[in-house]
């Protein structure tokens, strides 16, 4: 139930890509969430308005993985069984990221069925095979003239594989929310760490929000990605213990300051209901 429309004479408002695959043989403990979110879109009557266009996802190019990570990396995503997945997912990210990033859609929605940033360069752990974001920051900087680009990560799990690819480079400023602990220290030139405690509610997590919007408007990217992950609901698996209506509070944050050229990329979760109702109230909001 994927519509494709190409020739459209000016930017839709969010671009959402999404491929049925992403559901049926996404990573177990992720891919439960990825078609009650994606119906609840159309329940909601988002894919029918003019502004929102669906775009199934391709898998993205071998090449462009192995730009990104070792070969002994790619070895052992393969014999994880969840290569064809993850460059789909990839895939899709770069679709997403070029949607947004040239300009036809302001914002853009990237489902995934694996997840990408505890991917490292050599190395992959947590529901993450390839390392969707850096993938679509190498493609961009070959196919378009893009080359500053701000990453706010909001999973609550530090994102240790984005920060090993994209933490030294001077044009990423990599913004990071995480439950205390990281696993790697933020070092290098443009990234900023935010701890919150293990039970940090809507209101501190706004807060950080703030703090992490203000960074990325001084840094003057060309394309803003949102590691989106809603894992951070108090009904899901991950720290953080964030209510149903936080999440459009922060897509409408980010709006605020970023009205385009803003790329969002599924992350943790699991949940079905929490995710009808993040994913659906973030496209929402992207769509109006
Ligand atoms: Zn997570």
């Amino acid at each position: 139930m994927v519509r494709e429309m190409i020739d459209s004479p000016s930017p839709c408002k969010v671009t959402v890509v999404y491929h049925q695959d992403f559901g049926a043989h996404g990573y177990p403990a992720l891919k439960g969430r990825v078609a009650p979110a994606f119906e609840e879109l159309g329940s909601r009557g988002l894919l029918d308005l003019e502004g929102v266009r669906v775009m199934e996802a391709t898998p993205a190019d071998d090449d462009l993985a192995a730009e990104v990570h070792s070969e002994s990396h790619l070895r052992g995503v393969k014999a994880s069984g969840y290569y064809d997945i993850a460059l789909l997912s990839a895939g899709s990210v770069v679709m997403g990221a070029s949607e947004a990033g040239e300009g036809r859609a302001l914002s853009s929605f990237c489902f995934v069925g694996a997840a990408g940033h505890h991917a490292s360069h050599d190395g992959f752990w947590g529901f993450c095979f390839l390392n969707d974001v850096a993938m679509a920051v190498t493609h961009l900087r070959e196919r378009s003239d893009l080359r500053r680009f701000a990453i706010i990560d909001i999973d609550p799990h530090f994102g240790d594989g984005t920060r090993d690819i994209l933490g030294p480079d001077a044009e990423v400023l990599h913004v990071n929310f995480h439950s205390g602990h990281p696993m790697i220290k933020g070092e290098g030139l443009h990234n900023l760490d935010i701890a919150l405690p293990h039970n940090a509610d809507d209101r501190r997590f706004l807060e950080g929000v703030g703090e992490a919007l203000e960074a990325a408007r001084a840094f003057e990217h060309d394309l803003l990605f949102v590691i989106f992950g809603h894992d951070s609901h108090r009904d899901d698996y991950g720290a953080f213990e964030l209510g149903d209506g936080v999440y459009a509070s922060f897509a409408r944050k980010v709006k605020e300051v970023f009205p385009e050229r803003v790329c969002y990329v599924l992350s943790g979760g699991a949940d079905a209901r929490v995710a009808r109702r993040a994913i659906g109230d973030v496209i929402e909001v992207l769509a109006r």
